[in-house]
């Protein structure tokens, strides 16, 4: 079964655009493949008649470090970020999301862009960037901006991104400041059969002398676009940080969101409990790392 016509490697972001432009609407970008191959198939038209491989770029191949931000290119793989010593310490969360996508072979082709630009809630990699409000840089209709990567998120599936036009290129957060900031990252998953897990949550904490200075919490899925559990977040302002102030925050969480069945994955009452599970889970780790 014939799926694409033509495949191009540009070697820079104008090269690609220009391709695009070139195809007017009848290429589509294409990273690790992972998800675009699967749907390829499954959808079973004519074959499309370019694909623009953007794995080949440098500038969105790289993991870099400027004094404000970090900088992860859309092409880095899910293995290039796990292995990274940057990452290790100054985006913990973001690492263990992407050490549990799919298996080796799925890790080492598989970009964080592509689990982005899929828009799906639930993918691993951009429940932790949104605990790290992280910020996306895309070209769109020929402009490049910044903006926050909840807004790449129009509905289950349906990115702000037009695959045949746009380009995702890069990821910023701030680092995590070592001794008073931490991550997590933590997911419910069945052992096989689908690649979404059945909930995962991560979280950003800061604590001062003691108590919860800032959080930022998110668990996916919960609708069809991520968000941040912003009730959660300012209830735990200002509390101190201890096993019993945890114990509230799940409970709160629990109460105030509400997540639906999946017929593949699970039902929205052993969801709700797991919610509380991993707020746990997570916010307990992410005190002991500080
Ligand atoms: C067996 C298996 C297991 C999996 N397990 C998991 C899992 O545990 N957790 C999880 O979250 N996901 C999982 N996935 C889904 C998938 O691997 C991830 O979402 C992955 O990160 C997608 O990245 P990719 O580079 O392969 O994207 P691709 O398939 O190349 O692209 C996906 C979509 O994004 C667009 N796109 C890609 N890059 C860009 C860009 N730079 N600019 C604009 N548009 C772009 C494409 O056009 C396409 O629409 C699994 C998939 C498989 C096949």
């Amino acid at each position: 079964m014939k799926l694409w016509n033509h495949y191009h490697t540009p070697a820079s972001t104008a090269e690609a655009l220009q391709l695009l432009r070139d195809y007017a609407g009848q290429a589509r970008v294409i990273a690790g493949g992972t998800d675009l191959l699967v749907e390829m198939r499954a959808a079973g038209h004519a074959p499309q008649e370019a694909l623009i491989d953007i794995t080949g770029i440098p500038e969105l191949t790289r993991i870099e470090a400027t004094p404000e931000y970090i900088l992860i290119g859309a092409g880095v793989t899910h293995t290039q970020l796990v292995k990274s010593p940057l990452l290790a310490g100054a985006a913990t969360c973001l690492v263990e999301s992407c050490g549990v996508v799919g298996g080796p072979q799925v890790r080492n082709v598989a970009t964080l862009g592509g689990n982005v630009a899929h828009a799906l809630p639930a993918g691993d990699g951009t429940t932790s960037l949104v605990a790290l409000a992280a910020e996306a840089e895309i070209v769109k209709d020929g402009a490049r901006a910044w903006l926050p990567v909840e807004k790449l998120f129009l509905g289950a599936g349906r990115s702000l991104l037009n695959p045949a036009q746009d380009l995702l290129l890069r990821f910023r957060f701030a680092p995590v400041a070592a001794g008073r900031e931490a991550t997590a990252f933590s997911r419910i998953m069945r052992p096989q059969g689908v690649a979404l897990p059945i909930m995962g949550c991560a979280v950003w904490v800061q604590v001062t002398a003691g108590h919860f200075s800032a959080a930022r919490i998110s668990i996916a899925p919960i609708g069809p676009t991520p968000a941040r559990a912003t009730d959660v977040e300012a209830a735990l302002s200002g509390q101190p940080a201890t096993a019993t102030t945890i114990e509230q925050a799940a409970a709160l969480a629990q109460a105030t969101l509400h997540p639906r069945t999946s017929k593949y994955r699970a039902t929205a009452d052993y969801r709700q409990e797991m919610i509380g599970v991993l707020l746990r889970r997570t916010l307990t780790a992410a005190i002991e790392r500080i």
